[in-house]
């Protein structure tokens, strides 16, 4: 199919968030990190921060997903849709060199709310849908809009590798749309 466009979530489906948080806890020195206090110290442009999201935020990718991206790159459009604090969300995507240059378009929604939207703008463009998030609120307003290919990765074992091989293996060949 023409134009087929496969959307990941960032957070807790490429990336290790939670252990990555707590990499970060550790280098700040705190036992209970919020989103706000590491917003707050990003703002402060505190290094011990810049230098961990520089040096170790690749480092939290789950094991063999950069192979599966390539894998399922030869299917369509890459979009990562993140949703986030941007210019937290931006650093550590740029710092992610071989991870972002997988992705054709990166999208940084502010909210949940804006992610639907924009998830609705990349149905309305046409073409196929496939999607990865470990976001179940999402998945489900996501199928609303577009009821198939909407994969819910688990948040207790990431499943995004084995998902992919599954979706591989039911994609018809004729499908494929070699870049
Ligand atoms: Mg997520």
């Amino acid at each position: 199919m023409e134009n087929t466009k496969i959307i990941f979530d960032l957070d807790r489906t490429l990336l290790n968030t939670d252990a990555m948080k707590h990499g970060i806890a550790e280098v700040l020195g705190v036992d209970n990190l919020t989103t706000d206090f590491v917003l707050e110290k990003l703002r402060e442009r505190d290094e011990r921060l810049l230098s961990f999201l520089e040096e170790k935020t690749a480092d939290y990718i789950f094991p063999g997903v950069l192979d599966k991206l390539d894998e399922i790159k030869q299917m369509g459009e890459m979009v990562l849709l993140t949703m986030g604090d941007k210019e937290l969300q931006k650093i550590k995507v740029d710092e992610m060199r071989e991870l972002k240059e997988k992705f054709d378009r990166i999208l940084y929604p502010k909210d949940s709310q804006e992610k639907i939207a924009f998830f609705r703008e990349l149905v309305e463009e046409g073409g196929e849908i496939i999607s990865f998030n470990d976001n179940q609120e999402e998945n489900d307003e996501f199928k609303k809009i577009y009821p198939k290919n909407i994969f819910s990765v688990s948040k207790e074992q990431n499943n995004l590798n084995e998902l992919i091989d599954d979706l591989k293996k039911k994609w018809k060949p004729i499908d494929f749309k070699f870049k």
